[in-house]
């Protein structure tokens, strides 16, 4: 069993599969579509959601459920949901209780998959999207609220800004509008922040990043904190009859997990964004080594933000962990363990000295990507976000000069000095 005072390092390592006396001592990659029965009612039990035993695939795995296991405990949830991608992951959290009609409030900084998600394909949904700054007032985001707003939603620590989200004034915001704080917590992970503890009511993560740690595999998560009083007459969804599971209603039947239970039966049953048991399986063993790799993460980038500050041919750093950034008061409250793994500087000499510095790198990669043990650059302005206008790049705080590292856990030394060598060729 797991023993509730075990602390987040034990967690990662001992959490989610506790394998009985036999069995495999490591989570099985449980490859099969499909689960064998003797009897015709276990199969209509398992229809009629009396049972949870596994049915197929698409809907629970045993690798997807020891996965969901240990991130419900690391986030102190009430359950989770294992979905194929984060970008799966937000939209899932966010469609369990939001439809057409209906409309969401998010702070303005944001990844830009998720603001994607939520400008164009929730828009075309029928779902309104309104954006706040994240360091508007208790009264200004509440203005942004409609009678139709189902959900307050934020990143702990946003991109490309690396703003540590106010916590106590967002969920007091949720509280009093009556609707649930949803929060993204890929860059701090449950090693560095706890959303949950913190005022929201569910978290969602790409585990592609830091969960996964190595590169290797796309997925999400969602967590239910099992905290948010479902009313009826905003989400009847969770409270009144589902016709397709015979008036069943999920509130009732499964109380604190009832938002949970609903996006796995009837979403992932519906829309299929599963993940594949080999990728849980890559999780649950990127999981293990989490605390080690986000204390180095999360050191090293405070070194090289150090080191980025005093060098000559950088004109500005944003790091968390930097007094002189506008969020370190925040980062100091919700943050202390570290501010992550993410930094970005400018650079001297704008968009040609990016594409030099980033084109030099020799131990740092050039990687669409997060959260790898390998350090990795990008230099946005002329990359990912190269189709945009000027005027749309500002918009979306991409910088000219903005460059991006994810700080592997390499030797600090061999990355600075990788870093000294290109910034001398930008
Ligand atoms: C990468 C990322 C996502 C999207 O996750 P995928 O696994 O790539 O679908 C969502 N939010 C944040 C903060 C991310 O960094």
């Amino acid at each position: 069993m797991i023993n509730p005072n075990w602390k987040t390092e034990t967690l990662v390592i001992q959490g989610g599969y506790r394998p009985k006396a036999t069995e495999p001592r490591i989570v099985p990659i449980t490859q099969s579509t499909t689960y064998k029965y003797e009897k015709a009612d276990h199969i209509a039990s398992l229809f009629d959601l009396d049972c949870a035993d596994h049915m197929y695939t698409r809907i629970s795995n045993p690798t997807w459920a020891a996965f969901e296991a240990k991130m419900a405990q690391l986030e102190g949830g009430v359950g989770a949901l294992a979905t194929s991608s984060g970008q799966a992951a937000i939209a899932m959290a966010i469609l369990n209780i939001c439809s057409s009609g209906q409309h969401i409030v998010s702070a303005s900084t944001l990844y830009g998959g998720t603001h994607a998600l939520f400008h164009n394909t929730f828009s075309k949904m029928g779902i309104g999207f309104t954006s706040v700054d994240p360091d508007a007032s208790i009264e200004e985001i509440k203005a942004k609220f409609t009678p139709e707003t189902r959900l307050l939603y934020a990143e702990s620590i946003g991109n490309p800004g690396l703003n540590v989200l106010d916590f106590e004034k967002f969920a007091t915001v949720a509280r009093q509008m009556q609707v649930p704080l949803i929060i993204d917590n890929t860059f701090p992970t449950p090693y560095l922040c706890n959303p949950l503890t913190l005022g929201a009511n569910i978290v969602v993560h790409s585990a592609t990043k830091y969960i996964d740690g190595h590169a290797t595999s796309v997925g999400g998560v969602i967590i239910d904190g099992g905290t948010f009083e479902w009313s009826a007459d905003k989400y009847p969804e969770m409270t009144e009859p589902d016709p397709s599971y015979h008036g069943l209603r999920f509130t009732e039947k499964f109380g604190a997990t009832a938002y949970i239970v609903k996006a796995r039966v009837q979403l992932l049953r519906d829309l299929g964004m599963c993940l594949g048991p080999m990728n849980a399986f890559m999780f649950n063993h990127g999981l293990e080594t989490l605390h080690v790799r986000m204390e180095r993460h999360c050191s090293n980038a405070l070194q090289i933000a150090k080191f980025l500050e005093q060098h000559p041919k950088v004109s500005w750093v944003s790091y968390p962990g930097l007094q002189s950034h506008p969020s370190y008061p925040l980062s100091c409250k919700y943050l202390p363990k570290g501010g992550g793994g993410v930094l970005t500087f400018g650079i001297k000499g704008g968009i040609d000295a990016g594409r030099r510095f980033m084109e030099a790198t020799q131990l740092i990669a050039m990687v669409v990507h997060v959260g790898d043990v390998r350090s990795c650059v990008l230099h946005p302005a002329s990359t990912t976000h190269r189709q945009l206008s000027p005027e749309e790049q500002l918009a979306s705080g991409v910088l000219p000069d903005l460059i991006r590292l994810s700080v592997g856990i390499e030797h600090i030394d061999d990355i600075i000095a990788d870093i000294e060598q290109a910034l001398a060729k930008s």
